[in-house]
Order: structure tokens, then sequence, then C-alpha cells
């Protein structure tokens, strides 16, 4: 492992990960924890994350909130039951839960920083060593908007483009990999 000195040695690194259709299947408006369902490999990705001193955070969009389907304690239920199913414990480092529709004036919503932006103040994040991890251009969006490096996954049309990633699982490879190149 490297290590530094100085005040830079403080600055922790970190992924905001999405949650539909990034670490789970998404079946739409998810609201009952018996349908939450991780895509292969997600569980030993953000454990091999945390092992090499990434903090995890859950950064989820649920309009479903906003839209009066279901309360903001269902997606809180269905959350626990991720992190469990993931194998994940403790669980993320922190969990924001935008409720918002997208017609209302967007506070946490994605595409809005706000959420990266915060946490990286108040946990001393180093935004060279952060990174948002998402299928959507919102999710893109708010990483660029937050200053921070971003990762798109697209398991449907990889097309091996830059930046972008079939799973979760093969951001981590590359990403710990490239980390332990880059120190020989
Ligand atoms: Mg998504």
């Amino acid at each position: 492992m490297v290590t530094g000195i100085g005040p830079m040695a403080e600055l922790k690194k970190a992924v905001f990960l999405d949650r539909d259709d990034t670490l789970i299947h998404d079946p739409g408006y998810l609201s009952d924890p018996e349908k939450v369902n991780p895509i292969e490999g997600a569980g030993e990705a953000l454990r091999r994350l945390r092992s090499a001193g990434y903090l995890l955070f859950l950064f989820t969009n649920q309009s479903g909130i906003g839209r009066g389907y279901y309360e903001l304690a269902d997606a809180e239920a269905c959350n626990r039951e991720l992190e469990r199913r993931l194998g994940l414990d403790p669980g993320f480092d922190g969990i924001c839960i935008a409720p918002e529709r997208p017609d209302e004036p967007l506070v946490y919503r994605k595409p809005s920083p706000r959420y990266i932006l915060e946490t990286m103040r108040e946990r001393g994040l180093d935004p060279s060593e952060v990174w948002m991890v998402g299928d959507r251009d919102s999710d893109i969006e708010a990483g660029r908007r937050a200053g921070v490096r971003c990762a798109r996954i697209c398991p449907e049309n990889h097309s091996g483009e830059e930046g972008s990633f079939s799973s979760v699982q093969a951001y981590t490879d590359w990403l710990l990999g490239s980390q332990s190149r880059s120190q020989k």
C-alpha cells in the first residue's frame, strides 16, 4: 500500500454508486425488499473496493417516493436488504435517497452533485480519488458537476469506450488492477 506524508495523506478515497441497474437488476419503482436482486459479482466487487481503502456511498434517485408510489421507509428497507444480499457488513458508509420527482426543483436528485459535494467536504475526500459510478447520463453528469471521476456501467451495449464498463465487477477489476500496475 502506498502511504504519503503531509496533509494530502489525510484525504480519503471513495466510490459513489448508483443503485438501480448498477448494483441490482431494476424491476422499476422497487419498494419490496423481497425483490432486491443484486447483479452478479457486485457484492464481491464492493468488498474488494472497501479492502482497498475506498469508502462506499450509495446515491440513488427514487422518484417513486415523490410520486407517492411508496414511502422513504420502503426505500430504506430495500437498501438494508441490498446491503445484506451484497454481504456488506458494515453497510455503506453513507446513503442518499433522492425522493424528488423529475419535474420538481432538484435538491439531491441526480444530476445534482449536491450529495457528492457535501460528502466530500464532510468526510475529507480527495476529488482525484473519488468516483461516481452509474448507468445513466444523470449519474455521469452528477459526477462531472462535482468534479470527480466517472465510470459508466453499460451491461447491454458495452462498447469498450474509455470510462465505460460492462459491470461494477469489471470496473473494480480495472480500478484495482490499474492501481497495482501504477505502483510498480
Ligand atoms: Mg441506474
